[in-house]
């Protein structure tokens, strides 16, 4: 279907540290794997000229560069947690090129905490300039996006949640440890799944890499891609042995997928 491919760019792969953890001195740390090497998580959606991140993560500067990102349009927020949201400050070399607010969604609980952590960013008080423009959508339900349909989903992550996001045939959760019945019921005929594993051991508040197979196997996935990897997962070693349709994300990387499917 030409012209109406999206591609999901992965910015980044990897846990709340990044990998290589800072003074961490383990074999994938010091790998010279490339593949090794993963920024905080977060994609990009993009399709028709239009470009819409998923989460501002800690590395958004270093992501947008080396993927040579020229404009945001849109950002989609999972939750509140560091690693997802600290680099939204650098959405303002995007403002001022465009000379554009950028619409930010999120659930109204999420949203909430970037105003109160960020209260810079929303004090109309404060000089304009020296502060992302930035307009809050909350989110309720699915909604139009560029003539996508964007669905939210509930995901529990730890005591919390967060919100996973189906674009047509292709959803992307990450930063949860189950999955709702409400939200598989949205997950049905999904052909292209990134999910949330991140190392071999169990966790309390992310999937490890056997749930996330599991849950993949469950929902009949037929590409499944592996994110939000800790320094466990040694990206050569570890992705010869997964099944056949599931790989390890890696930064850089590019799906296309049907968006409308
Ligand atoms: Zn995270
Ligand atoms: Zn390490
Ligand atoms: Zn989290």
């Amino acid at each position: 279907m030409i012209g109406g491919v999206m591609t999901v760019t992965i910015l980044g792969s990897g846990t709340s540290t990044g990998v290589p953890v800072p003074g961490c001195s383990c074999a994938v740390c010091t790998s010279e794997d490339p593949q090794n090497a993963r920024t905080r998580c977060s994609v990009l959606l993009s399709r028709g000229g239009k470009n819409i991140l998923i989460d501002t993560s800690t590395d958004l500067r270093q992501q947008v560069l080396r993927e040579k990102v020229s404009h945001i349009d849109a950002v989609l927020y999972t939750h509140t947690h560091a690693d997802h949201i600290h680099g939204i400050d650098d959405l303002r070399s995007f403002n001022m090129i465009s000379g554009q607010a950028i619409p930010i969604f999120g659930s109204p609980e999420t949203l909430a905490v970037i105003r109160r952590n960020f209260g810079y960013i929303f004090d109309d008080e404060l000089e304009p300039g020296y502060r992302p423009r930035l307009e809050t959508r909350e989110i309720d339900g699915p909604f139009d996006l560029f003539g996508l349909t964007v669905e939210p989903l509930t995901l529990q992550h730890g005591s919390g949640v967060s919100l996973g996001y189906r674009v047509g045939s292709f959803a992307y959760l990450v930063d949860c440890n189950a999955v709702p019945d409400e939200t598989l019921t949205r997950l049905r005929n999904i052909e292209t799944l990134v999910i949330d594993a991140l190392r071999f051991r169990p966790h309390t508040t992310h999937f490890n890499i056997a749930q996330a197979l599991e849950l993949a196997d469950r929902l009949g996935a037929r590409r499944t891609f592996l994110t939000h990897l800790s320094h466990d997962v040694d990206h050569a070693r570890h992705a010869a042995l997964l099944p056949p349709g599931v790989a390890l994300a890696y930064d850089g990387q590019r799906i296309e997928v049907d968006p409308t499917g």
